[in-house]
């Protein structure tokens, strides 16, 4: 049976209201309501795996937080330390990201698909469903998304591995599921422990647990609404019925409720 790692791989803080509809919306009552910001955590997920080797699902930022003046203004990275580069925190697992032999990504924005720069060149796959990434390459090319979606992290160099279909078990108690909504081709992924029990990464299918906890759709970087409620009745249906723990896109306050690496979940 897999373990795995919660790696946190650094914080954003940003407007409230990409994160959560109606975020900082002013009323005829409050017309200038003070703004909220949103304290975000970038996370990653370090499968040990008994027959596949080391999984690893996101990837996070990327070792450059350079994405223009004007997108790090928006999403201010904050609290940086060198323990949240990818290489560093999988090494705090024991283990060396030269180790990894597969790469999961739930989606492929560019606050999860930059490190992926760790991998191009070196033929570890990288599965990703096919409808990600034809809609990222798309975006870039036609500049439809650009921004949320950055041309290099999109080499083609990369060994990409394209998911197909509504859910695949890449490996026994690991299944990715397609999970449209936020992005067309999101995918979140469901972990079976031994003593943990089940776990679902959403990825950003819920940004914060107000998402899921209280159905608040997201705010500005929303994009299908009508595929995420579809998607959001299946994973309350999926935690309900194994009783999972759901590890959210970027909630720092349900990040904070779990072990971190170096310990792990068996
Ligand atoms: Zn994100």
């Amino acid at each position: 049976m897999p373990a795995s790692h919660l790696l946190n791989l650094g914080f954003l803080e940003a407007d409230s209201g990409f994160f959560v509809r109606g975020g900082n919306a002013s009323t005829a009552s409050n017309l200038h309501p003070e703004p909220t910001r949103r304290k975000l955590a970038m996370i990653s997920v370090l499968i040990s795996h008994p027959t596949e080797g080391l999984m690893l699902f996101e990837t996070g930022a990327g070792k450059e937080y350079i994405w223009g003046e004007q997108l790090n203004d928006i999403f201010a990275r904050v609290d940086y330390r060198p323990e949240h580069e990818l290489e560093n925190a999988i090494a705090k697992t024991g283990h060396s990201i030269n180790d990894v032999k597969t790469v999961i990504m739930g989606h492929l924005h560019l606050d999860h698909a930059g490190g992926l720069e760790n991998f191009v060149g070196t033929g570890v796959p990288i599965c990703v469903h096919e409808v990600e990434l034809k809609h990222a390459y798309y975006s870039v090319a036609t500049k439809a998304d650009l921004g949320v979606y950055l041309p290099k992290n999109l080499r083609w160099e990369l060994n990409w591995q394209p998911v197909h279909g509504s859910s695949w078990d890449i490996a026994e108690g690991i299944t990715i599921r397609h999970a449209p909504g936020h992005t067309p081709g999101l995918c979140i992924l469901q972990i079976n422990l031994r003593e943990s029990g089940t776990w679902i990464f959403t990825t950003d299918q819920y940004h914060v647990k107000e998402n899921f906890c209280d159905s608040v759709p997201q705010g500005w970087l929303a994009r299908d609404h009508s595929e995420w409620v579809r998607t959001h009745q299946m994973i309350r249906s999926m935690a309900k019925h194994t009783n999972a723990k759901l590890v959210f896109g970027h909630c720092k306050e349900t990040l904070d409720l779990y072990k971190q690496a170096p310990e792990c979940y068996m």
